[in-house]
C-alpha cells in the first residue's frame, strides 16, 4: 500500500509539473494571427511616436543622421562601443574612393559590474583610460603625446535625446545600468571631460545608438539596407524615415530628405503581446518596473531569468527537483548563454542540462524525463522572443511600405504587367541572433510565416559584425569637422 501510495503521489506531482509547462506554452503561444496583430500595433505606435512628443511608448528619437556613409570616407577614426555586456574600443582605417575598410582593430572587455551602478565620473574615467591605453598601443607611445586631433564615433546604447549628431542627453538607463547622476546629462560632454582630464586629444564627432551604427555599416555594404535591429543584452531598432513623415519635427531640414529614427522599441507595448505571470513578476522585481516591456520578453538580459522563474515554479509545485534549491530564488543566476547551452544540448542524455542544473542552480541528479521538460521551457521562452522580434521587424517594414502588402506604395516596383517587390535588407546584430542558433532559426522562420512565401525572399536579415562600433567610426568620418586633419 505504501508503494502504491508513493507511485500515485509521483504521478500526481508529475501531472502538476506538466501543467506548469503546458500553461506556459499556452500563455506564450504566438500563432501567426497574433504576430500580425503585433506587426500592426508596432506600425501604429510608430506613427503615434512620430506624430507628437510622448505620443507613444515608442520614443521614435531623432538621430540627426541624415546621411549614411557612402564609401568616400577616408582616414582613420576611433570608436567606442558602450552599452551591453562588453565595452569595445576600435580604430578603423578607411580607404576612401570605395576601397572600403582597410583595417580595423578592436579590443573588447567586460564592463566591470560595479561601474554600472556607480557614478558617471567613475564610468567615464574608466572609459577614457581604456581608450587612452588603446590609442597609445595603436599609435606608439611617443606619437600619442604629439598634438593631433583625433575623431571618435561614440556608440552609447541607451535612450538619448540628441541635440545634434554629436551630442545628446541621457533619457533613462536600461539593461541594469543605474547611474542616477547621469540621467539628464550630455553624454558626449561627460566623455569629453574625462578625456581632457587624461590629456587625450580627441573629439566626439558622432554620438550614436548601437542600432544606428549597425545601420551605417549595413548600408555601407548594402544600399538596400533600410533598418537595423539589435537583439543582445537589450533590444532595439532604427530605420530610415522620410523627413516629412516625422510630423513632430515640422520643417525638419535634412540634406537628403530623410533621417534615421531610433525607435527604442524595447519600450514597445501592446495588449497583443503574450504576457505571463513570470513576465509580470520579472518586471516587478526589475530596477525599471513598467519600462522596457518588449525588451523584457525578448533580450538576453532577461530570457534566462524567465526560465529560472519557471523552473522555480516547477520545483515548488512538486518534488521532481528535490527540495527547492535556494539558488532558484537568485535573480539573474541563470544567464541566457547558459540557457542557450541547455536548449541546444544535443547529447542523448542531456548531459549539459544536468550539469548546468547542478552547478548553476544547485539541483543535482535530475532525471532525464525532467531534463527534457527544462529544455522544453527554454524552447518556449526563446521561440516567443524570436517570433516577437520578427513581428517587430515586419512592423517597421509595414510602416515604410516594404512588407509587400498594399500594392505599389508597399515596396513594389512597377515592372511591366506585374509589379515586383523591392529587395530590402535589415542589418542585424547582437548575441541572441548571432550566437544562439535556435533563436536565429525561429526568428527567420517567423519572418517567412508573417511575410508569406512570395514576399519573404525579398527581405534579408543580414548580420553585420561589430557594426555598432565600426558603423560609429564610419559616421564619425561622415560627420567629421571639415578642416580637421585626422590621424593618418
Ligand atoms: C537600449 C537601446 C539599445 C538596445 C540594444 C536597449 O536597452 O534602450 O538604446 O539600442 O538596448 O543595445
Ligand atoms: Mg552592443
Amino acid at each position: 500500500a505504501v508503494i502504491v501510495g508513493r507511485r500515485v503521489r509521483r504521478r500526481r506531482e508529475w501531472r502538476r509539473v506538466m501543467a506548469v509547462v503546458e500553461e506556459l506554452e499556452e500563455a506564450c503561444s504566438t500563432p501567426v494571427g497574433r504576430l500580425r496583430q503585433v506587426v500592426d500595433a508596432m506600425a501604429v505606435e510608430m506613427h503615434a511616436g512620430l506624430a507628437s512628443e510622448g505620443g507613444s511608448k515608442l520614443k521614435m528619437l531623432i538621430t540627426f543622421v541624415d546621411r549614411l556613409p557612402n564609401g568616400s570616407e577616408k582616414d582613420t577614426y576611433y570608436a567606442l562601443d558602450l552599452g551591453g555586456t562588453y565595452f569595445r574600443v576600435l580604430r578603423v582605417q578607411l580607404g576612401g574612393d570605395r576601397s572600403g575598410i582597410l583595417r580595423h582593430d578592436v579590443e573588447r572587455q567586460p564592463i566591470p559590474q560595479h561601474l554600472m551602478t556607480s557614478t558617471s565620473e567613475d564610468l567615464f574615467d574608466f572609459i577614457a583610460s581604456s581608450l587612452q591605453e588603446f590609442v597609445q598601443k595603436e599609435e606608439g607611445v611617443s606619437e600619442a603625446s604629439t598634438v593631433k586631433k583625433r575623431e571618435l564615433g561614440f556608440t552609447f546604447s541607451f535612450p538619448v535625446k540628441q541635440t545634434s549628431v554629436s551630442s545628446g542627453i541621457l533619457i533613462k538607463w536600461t539593461k541594469g545600468f543605474a547611474i542616477e547622476d547621469m540621467v539628464g546629462r550630455d553624454v558626449s560632454e561627460c566623455l569629453q571631460q574625462a578625456m581632457s582630464k587624461k590629456g587625450l586629444n580627441m573629439r566626439v564627432a558622432a554620438l550614436v545608438n548601437d542600432t544606428v551604427g549597425t545601420m551605417a555599416l549595413g548600408h555601407y555594404h548594402d544600399k538596400d539596407t533600410v533598418a537595423a535591429v539589435i537583439i543582445g543584452t537589450g533590444t532595439n531598432a532604427c530605420y530610415w524615415e522620410r523627413a516629412d513623415a516625422i510630423i513632430k519635427c515640422q520643417g525638419l531640414l535634412t540634406t537628403s530628405g530623410g533621417m534615421v529614427i531610433n525607435m527604442e522599441w524595447g519600450n514597445f507595448w501592446s495588449t497583443h503581446l503574450p504576457r505571463t505571470s513570470y513576465d509580470i513578476e520579472l518586471d516587478v522585481d526589475s530596477p525599471n518596473p513598467n519600462d522596457q516591456g518588449f525588451e523584457k520578453m525578448i533580450s538576453g538580459m532577461y530570457l534566462g531569468d524567465i526560465v529560472r522563474r519557471v523552473i522555480l515554479r516547477m520545483s515548488q509545485e512538486a518534488d521532481i527537483f528535490g527540495p527547492v534549491s535556494p539558488k532558484l530564488s537568485e535573480p539573474f543566476i541563470l544567464r541566457t548563454p547558459l540557457m542557450a547551452a541547455m536548449h541546444e544540448d544535443n547529447s542523448s542524455d542531456l548531459r549539459e542540462v544536468a550539469r548546468i542544473l547542478n552547478e548553476v542552480l544547485g539541483i543535482p541528479d535530475v532525471p532525464l524525463k525532467v531534463r527534457k521538460l527544462v529544455v522544453k521551457v527554454c524552447d518556449v521562452v526563446t521561440q516567443r522572443a524570436a517570433r516577437l522580434a520578427a513581428a517587430g521587424t515586419v512592423g517597421i517594414l509595414k510602416k515604410i511600405g516594404r512588407d509587400g502588402r498594399g500594392g505599389v506604395t508597399s515596396g513594389r516596383i512597377k515592372g511591366g504587367s506585374h509589379s515586383k517587390m523591392r529587395r530590402t535588407a535589415v542589418a542585424i546584430e547582437g548575441g541572441l541572433y548571432t550566437s544562439y542558433s535556435m533563436f536565429r532559426e525561429y526568428m527567420n522562420e517567423a519572418m517567412t510565416e508573417i511575410l508569406g512565401e512570395d514576399i519573404s525572399p525579398y527581405v534579408i536579415l543580414k548580420i553585420t559584425e561589430d557594426g555598432s562600433g565600426i558603423g560609429a567610426a564610419l559616421l564619425a568620418a561622415t560627420y567629421s569637422s571639415p578642416g580637421v586633419a585626422n590621424v593618418q
